[in-house]
Formats: structure tokens, C-alpha cells, sequence
């Protein structure tokens, strides 16, 4: 049988490779962004909790109400901006299906997206297979700020949407409000949607506040924003998330997703709804990320390795032109073997694979892995 790929140029991604290498030479994980230490107990008890209480059937095709109401309460005291649960949340199989699916409701062929490279992996894929063209523009190398400049000059009659993600993976760059207003003048009187990737909305550090599309209603009525619990409450294997958007965005939204998933697993939804009712848990969240990353990059001055700044994520990134001047993936593909860190090489986050020599470390990890990493790294 012969098949006309939709994506003939997709490899596997990046995660998977370096995650399956990590296991193969039983190298410490930096790569894949996943956390190796216990989620919340008290959430766990929740969805035991629920399993038990036979909330087991199917939730609403839009997600559980008692949970869609927490997210609208959690957003207004956030964020002060009023949304609808009824009409302007759905619950989704996690963040990259909101992505994913908000670019779908969107999309005709031969539209154009706007991607900042370095990109989610996710991005490009999602855009070209629904027959749109991902037009990327880079950000600006070592603090990968966006020039609005090069936005300006990306747009074009067919431009259809523009994607934005802060904080940003793999680099731990945020957008701060001066970005904001440039995005507004950007859009302002042209029919572009925005599609926000705001699943590291909780891990922002030095007190920074989350510029989230939600603070702004004139951006919001053209906005997908779309979260992910999995990494707000170090749940990556639970794959739930949620997207934000206007009743008329929503309404042609779900009728992808009602299509696709349909609903998501019931349990987490039944005890999410109550613990997002706890303020502190969510609070605590930028400063508990916060330790991890600079006792990391501390513990990283010890290397070769010239570790750029991360404002928020799971991620920072290093230099290391006083190591080797191998391709980061060379590099990368290396150290697993010969140290026994995996790590994921940034020219990876390029169609281009344009390579500045920088790779990106996952700090989400429990001291001891740190401490042991870093033992490792020193000999590189
Ligand atoms: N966007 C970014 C930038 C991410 O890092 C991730 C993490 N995997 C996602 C989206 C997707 O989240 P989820 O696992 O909930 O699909
Ligand atoms: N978001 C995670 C990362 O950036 C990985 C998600 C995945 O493996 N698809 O590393």
C-alpha cells in the first residue's frame, strides 16, 4: 500500500530519541522535560478518590463543569478577565491536542502561521498537516527575544495566525508587556488569530508576572490559549490541558474536538475541580521550580558549560564553545554514551537545524539528579 505522506519530512521526535538513547546507555534524563520526583500526594488521593467514587463514565464533551468552573474562578483571580466555563473553556487531552486543534479549527490550505524558531517540536508538524505553510521567524540569539521587526516583515495577506508560547521551551525566555503592545499593534485591525502556549503559566521565576492573552481582552477575542496540567502539577504522563477562548471561537473549536477525543478521562477532571480550589498550591509552584533552577545552574558553574538565563519552564540552556565545536546533536548524542546525561540538542527547535552550539537541560529533577548530572558534566 502506498501512502501520500502528510508529513513527508517527520522524523522521530527529538524527546523520543534522546529519551530512548538515555535509556539504552542508562544515562541520567536532562533531556525529555518530565519531573522525576512524586507528584502531589493530596491530588493523587483526589482521583483515587474519585475513581472510587465511580465518577468512571464519560465527562461532558467540553469537560467536567465543577472543573471548567474552578479554571474561570482561577483565571478572574489571576488574570481579572471573565470567562465563560459554559462556552469558553474546554478541557482537552493536554496541551499540545489544544494546539493542535485550535490551529485545525482555524486553518485552511495554503494559509499562513507564524512560528518562532526555536520552536515546541509540535508546531510546524501541526501547522503543515493541516496543508498551511509555517512561516518561521527566529528569535533573536543568546536571549531570544522576539524582533517584532522580522514579525512585521513576515506578514502577509495569507497570514492566518501567529504562535506565541511564554514562558518558552526550550530557551526560558518570557515575553514581557512591551511585547504585548507590539503583538496589538501587530494584529490590530487584520483578522489574525493568536494561538498562545501558556502551559509553563505557573513556572515563571524572579517574581516576573505570566504576560498571559488572558490579562487582555482585545487580544483575547482573537486568541486559542491553551494550558496543560501536566506541567503545572508535575503530571506529564496525566496529558490533560485545557484551551481558553471566545464563545464563537469555542463553538468551532468543539466541533473538532468532539470529533477527535471527544471528552477527556474523568477522574483527574473530578479531582482537579477541587484542587484547584487551593490557591497556595498553585502559588507555591514558581517558587518551587525557581530553586530547582538556579541550584542547578549554580552547580553547573563547576563545568564548561557557559549557562544562558531561564526565566520560567522546566528549561535552561548552555554554551559550550569552551568543550568542543562538534553539532550540539553530535554532542548531545556523546555525552549520553560517554557521561551518561542526556540532554536535548536546540538545533532541534529548527526546520533548519541551524545550530548555535547550545543545549537545553531539564532542571525539573530532584536534587540527588541534579547533583549527580552536574558530577557527570564536570568531566565533559
Ligand atoms: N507546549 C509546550 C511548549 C510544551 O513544552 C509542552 C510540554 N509537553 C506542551 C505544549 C504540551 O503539553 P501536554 O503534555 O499537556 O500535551
Ligand atoms: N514537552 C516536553 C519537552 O519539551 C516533551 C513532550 C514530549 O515528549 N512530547 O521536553
Amino acid at each position: 500500500m502506498h501512502i501520500h505522506s502528510k508529513l513527508p519530512a517527520v522524523g522521530t521526535t527529538i524527546f523520543t530519541v534522546m529519551s530512548r538513547l538515555a535509556t539504552e546507555h542508562n544515562a541520567i534524563n536532562l533531556g525529555q522535560g518530565f519531573p522525576d520526583f512524586p507528584m502531589s500526594e493530596e491530588l493523587v488521593t483526589l482521583v483515587s478518590e474519585a475513581m472510587q467514587k465511580d465518577f468512571n463514565q464519560y465527562a461532558p464533551m467540553p469537560g467536567w463543569i465543577p472543573l471548567r468552573e474552578s479554571i474561570a474562578e482561577k483565571i478572574e483571580y489571576l488574570y481579572q478577565a471573565t470567562v465563560d466555563p459554559d462556552t469558553e473553556i474546554t478541557i482537552t487531552p493536554g496541551g499540545t491536542y489544544a494546539i493542535y486543534s485550535s490551529l485545525t479549527t482555524i486553518l485552511q490550505p495554503g494559509d499562513e502561521v507564524i512560528v518562532f524558531e526555536p520552536a515546541y517540536d509540535s508546531y510546524i508538524p501541526n501547522v503543515e498537516v493541516n496543508g498551511a505553510i509555517a512561516v518561521k521567524v527566529n528569535l533573536v540569539f543568546p536571549d531570544y527575544r522576539i524582533d517584532w521587526n522580522a514579525v512585521r516583515k513576515a506578514i502577509t495577506p495569507k497570514t492566518k495566525a501567529l504562535l506565541i508560547n511564554s514562558p518558552h521551551n526550550p530557551t526560558g525566555s518570557v515575553i514581557s508587556e512591551k511585547d504585548i503592545e507590539q503583538l496589538r499593534s501587530i494584529v490590530k485591525d487584520t483578522n489574525i488569530f493568536i494561538i498562545s502556549d501558556e502551559v509553563y503559566e505557573h513556572l515563571i521565576f524572579d517574581k516576573l508576572p505570566h504576560q498571559s492573552i488572558l490579562r487582555y481582552p482585545d487580544l483575547l477575542q482573537r486568541s486559542f490559549v491553551c494550558f496543560s496540567f501536566g506541567k503545572v502539577y508535575n503530571c506529564t504522563g496525566w496529558k490533560l490541558g485545557y484551551c481558553v477562548a471566545s464563545a464563537e471561537l469555542t463553538k468551532e473549536f468543539r466541533k473538532v474536538h468532539q470529533f477527535n477525543a471527544f471528552s477527556c478521562f474523568t477522574p483527574t477532571q473530578v479531582a482537579l475541580a477541587a484542587f484547584l480550589k487551593n490557591k497556595e498550591a498553585y502559588l507555591s509552584l514558581s517558587s518551587f521550580m525557581q530553586e530547582k533552577k538556579d541550584y542547578f545552574k549554580q552547580l553547573m558553574q563547576q563545568t564548561r558549560f557557559s549557562m544562558h538565563e531561564s526565566y520560567g519552564s522546566y528549561f535552561i540552556c548552555g554554551s559550550y564553545e569552551r568543550i568542543s565545536d562538534e553539532s550540539d546533536k553530535d554532542l548531545a548524542i556523546r555525552i549520553t554514551k560517554e557521561a551518561g546525561v542526556a540532554t536535548i540538542p536546540v538545533s532541534a527547535f529548527y526546520h533548519n537545524s541551524k545550530d548555535d552550539k547550545v543545549l537545553r537541560f531539564c532542571f525539573s529533577k530532584k536534587r540527588e539528579t541534579l547533583e549527580t548530572a552536574v558530577e557527570r558534566l564536570m568531566k565533559v
